[in-house]
């Protein structure tokens, strides 16, 4: 016994172990039953002398022995209440109820051993009285530790439930047969059976035991499998931004829902979580003939989730592609098709997004490059421009500058592509860099020729106020291009905390010295707290087209969006709206406070070239 204990011990060295909270109780369980299993030796050992002087001592040594397996007992189910995050009244009744029965049946042992009414050594054998309160305690225990069981059966997934179960009946069946037989030598071994079910389910298994979902190492064996075998499968994948943190765990309620989703739909379903807010479900077509019209039921349950918890969500659902199978590269795809989709879609994978997939390879690999070579006139990054109508004037003296690149490979990348990867990797200071240097030089070659250009803007991406040296950065390119800083504008977009917010006050005040105008961009798309935006000197407040469609659509936003463009005029700010397509938006917009306004219906970006062709001369 002392020796299986002792290889527990060396598996829990060096096998790979989670060591959660309970690990703990788990470490204190195993070392209580290296101490049980040496006592119950120790008894027969002292018993085997024969020497009477010595039975007080084998009867104490006994009492202690039993104590210890009535802490095992105990701390079971102090087990069994961390690893399912029992708390409360309920929590507290079980540690009372089983601290209860422990110090009243170690208190009746001690009685019943020393009175002689359990047993009493008689020379070197035994003489059971059948009056031993062991067995009334154990019992007791094992009806406590079922009814607890029976209590949180939901709030674990369902195979490690069941295979706690088993173990437990493999230890009470062994214990009664040997009760039969009136033998007593494998007690502590059935003390150890929940401890290796513990050791292996719930401690160093691939699978989280509270959402019944494998890792991602565990998924992609999976894929190889599924590949290697020729067997087709679908994926679905949920993603929950709020839980995207190491720290922030799905609520209780949230796994229980998934794990039914993952449960009730589809047979033979393999769930695996990557990280604490992206989950990818699969299941093989095989085994699923109707797997669409399922497809519609789990959506549709879905929902009615969504309306409850409201959490941003966004969903891809897709069917085995040899190629993504081959490489193993499933997590890869789908976090690349998640990066482009917007927050609350439900997204059909289908082949273009196998070929933008394998695109990305080019993509970061030009990124690299071009990040490393830092040439501020790259060629494989363009400047396209959409000027922007002014109301007031009837003419175009303003412009937003958009980033494009030119990859041999592929031709002419789009930044919803790349700008997400490059913000990703890193690389996108240097782009905006190479954007600025660019559009710099365009602006100050128009004013030269005497066009009239008021100015144009940049995006800046929030992540680049974080490097120390950007308003230095900025204001060198400005400089050695020539042109005045007023003809410039940085777009920037709302910072979501507070440590961005003041990082934005304090690199926009510098900029602003130099003569730079601020815009802030996609208004109504973020936060929108207007007490931040209040205490930022913005130029131009850009109304997210968004706001342009809503306003179009229910007369109840357009007074709404019309309200706010009048109260952020009124506090001297200009009002852009964006997106401005077609005459109908032009004139609702004209009537809602707009000083600019931007759209396909004036011009698509255009190469900054182009932008003379708009601007008077
Ligand atoms: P954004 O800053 O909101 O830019 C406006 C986007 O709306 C542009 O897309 C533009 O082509 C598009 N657009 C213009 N008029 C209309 C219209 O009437 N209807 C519709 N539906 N769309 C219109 P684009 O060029 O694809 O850029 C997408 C986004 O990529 C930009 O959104 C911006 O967030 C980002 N981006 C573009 N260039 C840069 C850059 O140089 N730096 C950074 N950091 N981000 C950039
Ligand atoms: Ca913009
Ligand atoms: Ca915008």
């Amino acid at each position: 016994m002392v020796s299986i204990c002792y290889v527990m011990i060396i598996l829990m060295i060096f096998s790979y172990v989670r060591r959660t909270r309970s690990f703990t109780v788990f470490v204190s369980i195993v070392l209580l039953i290296i101490l049980a299993a040496t006592a119950d030796v120790s008894f027969y050992s002292l018993i085997s002398t024969s020497d009477p002087s010595r039975s007080n001592l084998a009867y104490a040594v006994r009492c202690i022995y039993h104590a210890l397996l009535f802490s095992i007992f105990m701390l079971y189910v102090v087990y069994i209440i961390e690893v399912t995050s029992l708390e409360g009244r309920r929590k507290r009744l079980y540690i009372a109820l089983s601290a209860g029965v422990l110090v009243a049946v170690v208190l009746l042992d001690v009685w019943q051993t020393f009175s002689g009414r359990a047993m009493s050594i008689n020379g070197t054998s035994l003489e059971f009285q059948g009056r031993d309160t062991f067995i009334y305690g154990y019992l007791a225990f094992v009806a406590i530790i079922l009814v607890l069981m029976f209590q949180v059966r939901n709030r674990l997934y369902r195979r490690v439930m069941l295979g706690f179960y088993a173990t437990m009946a493999v230890s009470f069946i062994i214990l009664a047969v040997q009760g039969i037989w009136g033998q007593s030598s494998f007690t502590v071994a059935t003390f150890l059976f929940p401890v290796i079910a513990m050791f292996y389910i719930m401690h160093s298994n691939p699978y989280d035991v509270h959402l019944g979902a494998i890792d991602q190492k565990a998924m992609e064996d999976m894929v190889r499998y599924n590949y290697e075998n020729k067997r087709e499968f679908v994926f679905m994948s949920l993603y929950l931004k709020d839980f995207d943190e190491e720290s922030k765990a799905l609520p209780p309620e949230i796994q229980s829902i998934v794990r039914r989703f993952a449960t009730d739909f589809f047979k033979d379903t393999m769930l695996a979580q990557i990280s604490n807010g992206q989950m990818v479900m699969t299941f093989t077509k095989h085994h699923n003939p109707n797997y669409e019209a399922r497809i519609v039921q789990i959506l549709s349950a879905f929902r009615l989730q969504y309306q409850k918890y409201g959490f941003d969500y966004k969903i891809i659902i897709g069917e085995s592609v040899d190629e993504i199978s081959r490489k193993n590269e499933y997590v890869s795809f789908i976090r690349d098709i998640q990066r482009r989709i917007p927050d609350n879609t439900i997204h059909r994978v289908d082949a273009s997004d196998v070929t933008t997939f394998k695109q990305m390879d080019h993509i970061l690999a030009a990124l690299d490059d071009i990040s490393h070579s830092e040439n501020l006139d790259d060629e494989r990054v363009l400047v396209y421009c959409q000027p922007v109508f002014n109301v007031d004037t009837g003419r175009y003296d303003t412009a937003e500058s958009l980033m494009r690149l030119q990859l041999p490979e592929i031709g002419l990348v789009f930044p919803d592509l790349f700008i997400p990867l490059a913000e990703e990797n890193g690389y996108i200071h240097v782009l905006t860099k190479i954007i600025l240097n660019k559009t710099c030089k365009a602006v100050q070659d128009m004013l030269k020729n005497g066009y009239s250009v008021s100015r144009v803007s940049v995006n800046v991406s929030p992540l680049e106020l974080k490097d120390e040296h950007f308003c230095d950065d900025i204001m060198e390119i400005i400089d050695n291009s020539g042109v005045p800083g007023e003809k410039i504008a940085i777009e920037l977009t709302e910072s979501r905390n507070e440590s961005d917010f003041i990082l934005m006050k304090n690199k926009i005040a510098i900029l602003k010295q130099k003569g730079i105008k601020f815009y802030l961009d996609d208004f109504g798309t973020g936060y929108s707290n207007m007490e931040r935006i209040m205490e930022l000197p913005f130029d131009i407040i850009k109304f997210d087209r968004s706001l342009v469609l809503a306003s179009g659509s229910s007369e109840r936003s357009r007074k709404i969006v019309s309200n706010l463009a009048n109260m952020f005029t009124e506090l001297d700010y200009s009002v852009l709206y964006e997106g401005v397509e077609d005459e109908s938006d032009e004139q609702m917009c004209e009537h809602m406070s707009a000083s600019y306004l931007q759209g396909y219906k004036y011009s698509r970006p255009v190469p900054i070239v182009k932008l003379k062709d708009y601007f008077d001369h």
